[in-house]
């Protein structure tokens, strides 16, 4: 978007600018979030849904079916990010072995910081 100076003013056809947060479809961008995420870690997984889970911030099916909680779209991108890469990563490596944590490292880092803020078990 361009906020140049002097540009002209439409108050006609004015847009109020979005905020990020505030967005209309929070679960489909954060949706977006992950399948960008997952072009970029190379994986390809067969569904990402945004559902309310109570105990854990994500899950990664054996099907590759990826799940993200739907309170999700409250928290810092960063943290979004973390869990993100977390379940996706899951679709190369089942366990949190010393690729799966390289790979955290490579793509978010600082993601040990975030490790303690997930909810229960680290699926
Ligand atoms: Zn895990």
């Amino acid at each position: 978007m361009n906020a140049g100076g002097a540009a002209y003013r439409d108050s006609g056809t004015r847009r109020r600018a979005q905020p990020r947060k505030g967005s209309l479809y929070p679960a489909q961008e954060l949706k977006r979030r992950a399948m960008a995420w997952a072009v970029t870690l190379r994986v390809n997984p067969k569904v990402i849904r945004v559902q309310g889970m109570r105990r854990k911030w994500g899950s990664c099916s054996s099907a590759g079916t990826i799940t993200l909680a739907s309170d999700l779209v409250d928290k810092d991108e960063r943290f979004q990010d973390h869990v993100i890469v977390h379940e996706l990563l899951h679709l190369r490596f089942s366990t949190h072995g010393k690729m799966f944590k390289a790979l955290m490292s490579a793509h978010v880092p600082g993601w040990r910081r975030w490790e303690v803020a997930r909810r229960g078990n680290t699926d």
